[in-house]
């Protein structure tokens, strides 16, 4: 069995009684890339929030690495190696690429040490590599101002990688990107998926289908189905679900 990065059990969060997540049962193993689909409403932030303990379960649990987050303060599961990209870009505008990269990385979580030492040759490599990853070795000491919206969601990304989280939370990384730059996004996510363990929110399908191995389809706080791109795409009660949005 592989060990797994991420397991809701039963997972409820109520609202005034109003339940956005219903009884979630999810695992996801360490080294997958999972997208969540769902309609407007399904749950899908509210999801994202419990992780990382912006909102605490009503009932439930959620377990990282086979540990219950229950009750630590955000900023712990963060540290314990949990890192989310929130839908607007939210880079440093009048640094370059590079430079939002050097301060926001944790090579050792010492802030005066970040503002004030030379950087260590091996590092400055590592953000060589870095940027080159997200596409911005070019446009790396311009101010990150000049850059396009999506050069800033890869730069974001990037920013993301640089804290060295064990698990990415990627909340609807191509919305309002162009066709070009959201493929950019789905060619940069899946190399980050060699050596990490992602969950990205998504209602793009063309999107999802270019990055999908195993989709969840969350509808009304709960898991619809689960499968690869195609068996979910055919699932009756997911066209339906979709369905009666559009209607609406
Ligand atoms: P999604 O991201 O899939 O569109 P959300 O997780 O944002 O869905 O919301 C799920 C449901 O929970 C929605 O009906 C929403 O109105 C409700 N909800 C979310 N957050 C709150 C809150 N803080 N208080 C009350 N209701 C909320
Ligand atoms: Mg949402």
């Amino acid at each position: 069995m592989n060990a797994k990065i991420l397991e809701t059990e039963n997972v409820t969060v109520s609202f005034d009684g109003f339940k956005a997540l219903n009884q979630l049962n999810f695992s996801m193993d360490v080294g997958e890339l999972r997208v969540v689909i769902g309609p407007n409403g399904a749950g899908k932030t509210t999801f994202l929030d419990v992780i990382t303990g912006k909102v605490q379960p009503t009932i439930g649990r959620v377990l990282f690495k086979g540990k219950n987050l229950r009750s630590l303060p955000e900023h712990q599961i963060a540290r314990r190696g949990i890192g989310r990209k929130f839908q607007t870009p939210r880079v440093y505008l009048n640094l370059t690429p590079r430079e939002n990269l050097e301060i926001t990385s944790n090579r050792n979580k010492n802030v005066f040490s970040t503002l004030f030492s030379r950087s260590h040759p091996k590092e400055k490599h590592s953000f060589e590599g870095l940027l080159a990853t997200i596409g911005l070795t070019a446009k790396a000491d311009i101010p990150a101002a000049l850059l396009s919206h999506g050069e800033k969601q890869r730069l974001e990304i990037g920013m993301l990688v640089g804290q060295s989280p064990d698990l990415l939370l990627v909340d609807e990384p191509v919305a309002g990107l162009t066709d070009e730059e959201t493929y950019n996004i789905g060619e940069l996510l899946l190399t980050l998926a060699q050596s990490h363990s992602i969950l990205v929110i998504e209602h793009d399908m063309e999107f999802v289908r270019q990055i999908a191995k195993k989709v969840t389809v969350l509808h009304e706080g709960s898991v619809l189905c689960e499968g690869d791109f195609a068996e979910v795409q055919n699932d009756p009660r997911v066209i339906e679900v979709y369905l009666g949005q559009q209607q609406e």
